[in-house]
């Protein structure tokens, strides 16, 4: 087990496009480090170069004290799963999870005794003579994995591996996943699009666009600080409110309503400049009548998020939303008031994030 240090890495494909533009990163030994971002922002060329699959245009990929960015991948010792498992589909189980120790020529009774502890591992023991053909998505997964965690891989690398499943079987991988890698310790970066994914599961996280890092940190702090407004937009299971927002003294002037300076930004705004004010649904409270420092105007959608709602208020000229708890929903029409929390409202400047 390692961590896994990039320096500077770059990577252009033939034809010009920088996949990855000078990343700098550590991940260190045993953690569960996710990797989020769009479709196409370089996430896949990244864990692939880490294995060795793409070679790095320029900078260097460092596993423990090893430089291995001219090394072969089979000799990195790390085992990657893809997000489609890769299994063979004429081998039964237990040869698909050995395929890794034949390729190492580790004998052929070994290979089938550990191929079988780490199929009961994973709740195998019943498929072992099955073929992939025979098996649900889910069980699929699990083959995939047993294969993994029978070498013995100084990191895991995921690529989007639970995004075949359907919702309530990613749930109970993703809980699965998690709970295995903190058996093994093994230093696992798993590459999502699904930003609830990342936040479930991580201990600590990055955020990537269009080959850059934009943000590293554990999920609390990139959901409670997004650094810029493409991360503050990304991360969160309803998006952020980014509102326009003018200083006015002490205040802020939000589309005709006068709500407080964030805490994380006081003292740190000029009187008169034009900020964007971000305050997530989840950070507000809601109310049918007036409220001081709250963001006022008429009902306008309410979606049932099951345990609560999801309000849109029309103010002035923006669009506002506010979480509620069931029961205390309003109807479309309804007036409604939308009280941030100062604690946890941000101002953003040019896109970044203010704050000392
Ligand atoms: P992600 O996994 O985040 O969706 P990728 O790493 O697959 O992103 O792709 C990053 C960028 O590199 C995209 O613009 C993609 O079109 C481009 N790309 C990926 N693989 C190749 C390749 N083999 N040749 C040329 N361009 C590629
Ligand atoms: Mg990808």
């Amino acid at each position: 087990m390692s961590a896994i240090e990039l320096r500077g890495l770059t990577k252009v494909y033939p034809g010009g496009v920088r996949a990855l533009d000078a990343l700098d990163l550590v991940i260190p030994d045993g953690e569960f480090f996710a990797l989020l971002g769009p479709s196409g922002c370089g996430k896949t060329t990244l864990l692939r170069t880490i294995a060795g699959l793409e070679t790095a245009t320029s900078g260097s990929v460092v596993l423990g004290e090893r430089d291995v960015t001219n090394i072969q991948p089979g000799a990195r010792d790390l085992a990657m799963v893809f997000q489609d498992y890769a299994l063979f589909p004429h081998m039964d189980v237990t040869d698909n999870i050995a395929y890794p120790l034949r390729i190492k020529k580790v004998a052929k009774a070994a290979r089938g005794d550990k191929a079988r502890e780490v199929g009961e591992r994973l709740g195998l023991a019943q498929l072992m003579d099955r073929r992939p053909g025979q098996l649900s998505g889910g069980q699929q997964q699990r083959v995939a994995l047993a294969r993994v965690m029978a070498t013995q891989a100084r990191a895991f690398l995921f690529d989007e591996p639970l995004s075949n499943l359907d919702a309530r079987l990613r749930l109970e991988a993703r809980t699965f996943l998690k709970r295995l890698q903190r058996e093994l310790g093994v230093t696992t970066v798993f590459v999502t699009h699904d930003q609830a994914e990342a936040l479930a599961m991580a201990d600590r996280m990055a955020v990537m666009e269009a080959g850059h890092i934009r943000q590293v940190g554990t999920p609390a702090e990139v959901f409670q600080r997004p650094i810029n407004t493409f991360v503050a937009s990304f991360i969160g299971s309803t998006p952020m409110n980014l509102l326009d927002a003018v200083v006015r003294g002490d205040s802020l002037e939000v589309s005709g309503c006068k709500v407080a300076v964030p805490e994380s930004a006081a003292g740190l705004l000029t009187d008169g400049e034009k900020i964007v004010y971000g305050v997530r649904p989840e950070y507000m409270s809601y109310s049918a009548g007036p409220a001081e420092g709250a963001l006022g105007g008429k009902v306008s959608i309410v979606e049932n998020l099951g345990a609560s709602h999801l309000v849109t208020l029309e103010v002035g000229t923006a669009s506002v939303q506010a979480v509620v708890p069931e029961g205390r929903e309003p109807v479309p029409g309804d007036d409604g008031y939308a009280l941030p929390r100062a604690d946890r409202a941000l101002a953003y400047r040019d896109g970044d994030l203010v704050a000392a």
